[in-house]
């Protein structure tokens, strides 16, 4: 299948193929031609998976089939001494994002997609930018307008964006814009938006909340499922680390940023502070590392992630807000310095690495209390993520839960986790799509010495609580980004 078969309009053809796409992938492939015709889709899609043009390449498709123009939305006509005086910004597709950091790579994409257009704008409208240049960018009346919900509200209630012209309406990672709380705000923009629109809504998960959302505010919509979790990140490598306190895990991370098969790594922290703290004591380390989180201005989060890109900064200590929508292919780590709250953002996380076709790595240095977390995370990816020990970091406590038979979860100690795996036994370790392992001393979980079983603790009982403050003596309020 090639990007002509899918009957886009030969400037976006030749965009695509200058970005070096050969060939539409999964998502889209079935999305592309569907947003053609004028459907609505519901698309439940992983990260990375090319969902920005599946949606981006059929929307610009439509409006350069309109020959869409124009007019700017500022009045011409105001003398000397006038104020300026805005009629409102009429877009023609409007993409929402739970971030910045998304939708300006959702903006910077849909110039690259558009570039042989003409006369197509997009911006960005985003919480923490300066009012007077949004009111700039507004007042160029651009075709498309790409958001976060709450600085959108603003905008649209004090007159200076009206949505009667609005054609195409795009929900991107909207379950983690139902989670950030958005959900009124987006009630309220959609009742704004005609209803003759055409929406596409992307999600990791269409269930619950998200999917009543979306059937809501769809039409007939084509459901495109391309990845369920447990298919989730093939080409990412998975560990756990097992470490007895903070001094433990900062001398392991340390020891794992100075791997040789890391090219960049993004090191996830619960909170903003943490993330300052451990970006400041790497680069008294002599990492090139830098801070990404939520209570840095726009300007130096932009800064941070240019840097990103260039390679000027080789390890990025992010929140888990701040670091969504990161797009970088040559990022090959994922650090979990601290495990994510919720499962879902253990998916978010690993996938910042292993972009663009490439492998990844993802490791999370957990500590002994936090094994129910864990799994956890195996529970929603149905995955089980290998226990890994380096020669000479071994944790002190064994990480054997003294407990056997089965578990809640359906799974047994040990299962996928030993090299000796019985068959039917599900095993998810993947060596052979591992990067390099320079300093490994063991790809499997380590043994206990009388039953054979790997080490491993996260199977279920045994734990006291799962708060990882207790164990590392750390002090982190999760949710703080
Ligand atoms: P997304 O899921 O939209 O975040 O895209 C993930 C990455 O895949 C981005 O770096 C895109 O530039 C890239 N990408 C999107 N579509 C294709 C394609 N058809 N072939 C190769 N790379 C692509």
């Amino acid at each position: 299948m090639s990007f002509e078969a899918l009957g886009l309009h030969a400037t976006i053809v030749k965009a695509v193929t200058e970005s070096g796409y050969t060939v539409p992938t999964p998502v889209q492939e079935q999305a592309v031609p569907a947003a053609i015709a004028g459907r609505d889709l519901l698309v439940s899609s992983q990260t990375g998976s090319g969902k920005t043009a599946a949606f981006m390449l059929p929307a610009l498709h439509k409006l350069v089939s309109a020959d869409v123009v124009a007019a700017p939305a500022q009045d011409a006509s105001r003398g000397r001494n006038e104020r300026v005086r805005f009629t409102a910004a009429k877009p023609k597709m409007l993409v929402l994002t739970p971030t910045r950091e998304l939708a300006l790579q959702v903006t910077t994409a849909t110039e690259k997609y558009g570039s042989y257009m003409r006369r197509i704008r997009a911006v960005s409208i985003l919480g923490g930018m300066p009012y007077p240049k949004q009111m700039q960018l507004l007042s160029k009346n651009p075709e498309i307008l790409v958001a976060t919900p709450g600085r959108l509200i603003d905008h649209m209630e004090s007159g200076k964006i009206d949505f009667s012209e609005l054609e195409i309406l795009v929900l991107d990672e909207a379950d983690r814009m139902l989670d950030m709380g958005f959900i009124d705000d987006i009630e309220k923009i959609v009742a704004a938006t005609p209803a003759g629109r055409q929406t596409m809504l992307f999600s990791a998960t269409l269930d619950g909340v998200v999917g009543n959302m979306a059937r809501r505010i769809t039409k007939d919509p084509m459901v495109i499922q391309i990845a369920s979790n447990s298919n989730r990140h093939e080409n990412i490598s998975q560990r756990v680390h097992f470490v007895d306190d903070l001094s433990h895990k900062n001398r392991l991370l340390d020891h794992l940023l100075r791997d040789e098969s890391m090219d960049q790594a993004v090191v996830f922290t619960a909170t903003k502070r943490d993330a300052d703290t451990i970006a400041d004591r790497l680069n008294i380390a002599g990492f090139a590392a830098a801070a990404l989180h939520g209570d840095m201005h726009q300007g130096a989060r932009n800064r941070t992630l240019d840097s990103l890109r260039r390679g000027q900064v080789r390890v990025l200590v992010a929140t888990d807000v701040a670091a969504r929508g990161i797009d970088v292919p040559t990022i090959t780590h994922v650090v979990n310095y601290d495990l994510p709250k919720f499962p879902e953002d253990y998916v978010h996380r690993i996938g910042r690495t292993g972009r663009a076709g490439r492998n990844g790595l993802a490791i999370s240095l957990v500590n002994h209390a936090e094994g129910m977390n864990i799994k956890r995370i195996e529970r929603f990816t149905k995955q089980l993520i290998p226990v890994n020990v380096v020669e000479g970091f071994e944790p002190k406590r064994s990480a054997a839960p003294a407990r056997s038979g089965a578990r809640p979860g359906g799974w047994k100690p040990g299962d996928g986790r030993s090299a000796a795996a019985k068959p039917g036994q599900r095993s998810f370790s993947k060596p052979s799509a591992a990067p390099r392992e320079g300093g490994y001393s063991r790809d499997a979980a380590p043994r206990g010495p009388s039953t054979g079983a790997p080490r491993r603790e996260g199977s279920g009982g045994g734990y006291r609580g799962t708060n990882p403050r207790s164990a590392d003596g750390s002090r982190r309020s999760f949710g703080d980004n």
